[in-house]
C-alpha cells in the first residue's frame, strides 16, 4: 500500500501518517522522498500484510493525495495502474521527465584527451549538455582494454565542465568505482554531474545494485540484462530503489540472440511502452549496442538511425549513443560509433521522430 502525500505535507503530518500506519499489526511503514521533475513528493509505503488496513484510514487525512494498493512486484518503481503517476526526476539542472528526448552522445570508452575534448566541443556546438564516457569497461576478454578507470576521471570531469556538460553517463562495475567517481567530482570542484550506469552484464550483480542504491547523490541508468527476462531486469531497478535511490532511467539495449544476426543484439524497443506502463521510469534506448555496427540501409540512413527511430516513436525519452571522432582508433566498440559529421543530422532525425510520436499520441488510436 502506498500513501502519496500532497507536496505541501509538513514533517509533522508525515509523522502522523507513519503513526497511523504503525497501529496496524504486521505493518511496517517506511517513508520515501522522490525528487520528481515537478517538485518533491513524499510517499509512505506500508510493508507487510495490509489486508486489514482500510484505505479510508488514510483517505480522510487532509494532506493525503492518494492511496494505492500495490502488488508486491515493483513496489517502488511500479506504476500500479496510475495513468497520471509522477515520472522522472531532475538532476544537476537536467530534467529526466519524458517531456523531450535527452541525447547522451559520447565515447563508449575514454581514450585520449583529444578525443574527449573534441567530443565535448562537438556536443556544445550542437546544444547538448549530456554525454556518455566509459572509464570502467567490463570486457569479455581479460586481454581487451578495460578502461582508464580513476586515472581519467579528473580530465573527463574538467573538460565536461569546460564545455557546459551537465551530466556524464558512466558505467560502474564495482562499489570502488562509485567512491572513485565521487572523490574525483569533489577534487575537481563538481564541474559536472554523473549518472551511474549499470551495464547489461551487471543487471543481476545484486551487491553492486545495492551499493549503487545506497548512494543518494547520483542518479542511475540501469541497462536491461542481455540474457534475462524483462521482469528480471526490472527487479534490478527495484533493488536499487529499495536501498534508497529511486531516481533511475531504464535502458533497452537489445538482447543476446543469434536471431538478431547480423546485428550485435536483437533490438527490443517494442518493450518501451511495456516498461512505461509497468513502471514510473523514463525509458532510454541504446541503438549502438543493439545494432552494433555502422551500416547504411538502401535508403541512405545508418541502421542505428532506424533503430533509434523505432524507440523514439514508441515513447523513449533518452538515447544513449556511441560517437567517436576517429572510430578506427577507438579502444572499444569503434565499429559501431557514429562520427561527428552525423551528429546534427542524427539530432534532427530524433526531433522528427519525436514529433511523429507526439502527433500520433495526440491523434489517438482511432482515426476520426
Ligand atoms: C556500454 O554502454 O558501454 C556498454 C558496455 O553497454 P552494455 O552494458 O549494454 O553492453
Ligand atoms: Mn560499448
Amino acid at each position: 500500500m502506498i500513501i502519496t502525500l500532497r507536496s505541501d505535507a509538513t514533517p509533522d503530518f508525515i509523522q502522523i501518517v507513519l503513526d497511523v500506519a504503525a497501529r496496524y499489526d504486521g505493518v511496517q511503514p517506511r517513508k520515501y522522498e522522490f525528487q520528481g521533475a515537478n517538485g518533491a513528493a513524499t510517499e509512505v509505503h506500508l510493508l507487510g500484510d495490509t489486508s486489514q488496513v482500510p484505505d479510508k484510514a488514510f483517505q480522510v487525512l487532509p494532506g493525503v493525495r492518494r492511496v494505492v494498493r500495490v502488488s508486491s512486484k515493483y513496489r517502488i518503481i511500479g506504476r500500479h495502474g496510475q495513468a497520471d503517476a509522477e515520472v522522472g526526476f531532475e538532476y544537476n539542472g537536467v530534467k529526466f521527465d519524458e517531456s523531450e528526448v535527452l541525447v547522451f552522445a559520447g565515447l563508449c570508452a575514454v581514450d585520449t584527451r583529444e578525443s574527449v575534448e573534441s567530443m565535448m566541443q562537438l556536443l556544445q556546438k550542437n546544444g547538448l549538455t549530456t554525454t556518455r564516457m566509459g572509464a570502467y569497461k567490463p570486457r569479455t576478454s581479460p586481454y581487451d582494454f578495460q578502461g582508464f578507470g580513476a586515472d581519467c576521471l579528473p580530465m573527463v570531469f574538467e573538460l565536461a565542465g569546460k564545455y557546459g556538460i551537465k551530466v556524464v553517463a558512466m558505467e560502474v562495475c564495482d562499489a570502488r568505482h562509485i567512491d572513485e567517481i565521487l572523490a574525483a567530482l569533489e577534487t575537481t570542484g563538481n564541474p559536472t554531474g554523473v549518472m551511474l550506469q549499470i551495464g547489461t552484464r551487471n543487471t543481476q550483480n545484486f551487491e553492486l545494485l545495492k551499493q549503487v542504491g545506497q548512494q543518494a547523490l547520483l542518479p542511475v541508468l540501469v541497462k536491461r540484462g542481455m540474457g534475462i527476462t524483462l521482469e528480471e531486469s526490472l527487479n534490478a531497478c527495484e533493488y536499487v530503489a529499495t536501498e534508497g535511490q529511486p531516481n533511475m532511467v531504464f535502458c533497452l539495449r537489445g538482447v543476446k540472440s543469434h536471431l538478431g544476426d547480423p546485428h550485435r543484439n536483437l533490438v527490443d524497443f517494442a518493450h518501451v511502452p511495456v516498461v512505461r506502463s509497468q513502471t514510473r521510469m523514463p525509458v532510454c534506448i541504446d541503438p549502438s549496442h543493439s545494432v552494433g555496427r555502422f551500416h547504411f540501409a538502401p535508403d541512405g540512413l545508418p541502421e542505428a538511425y532506424h533503430a533509434t527511430g523505432m524507440g523514439v516513436v514508441a515513447g523513449a525519452s533518452m538515447v544513449l549513443v556511441d560517437f567517436h571522432p576517429n572510430p578506427a582508433a577507438a579502444l572499444c566498440d569503434g565499429p559501431q560509433a557514429l562520427t561527428p559529421e552525423y551528429l546534427p543530422g542524427f539530432l534532427a532525425y530524433i526531433k522528427q521522430m519525436r514529433a511523429a510520436y507526439e502527433a500520433v499520441v495526440q491523434a489517438g488510436p482511432i482515426a476520426h
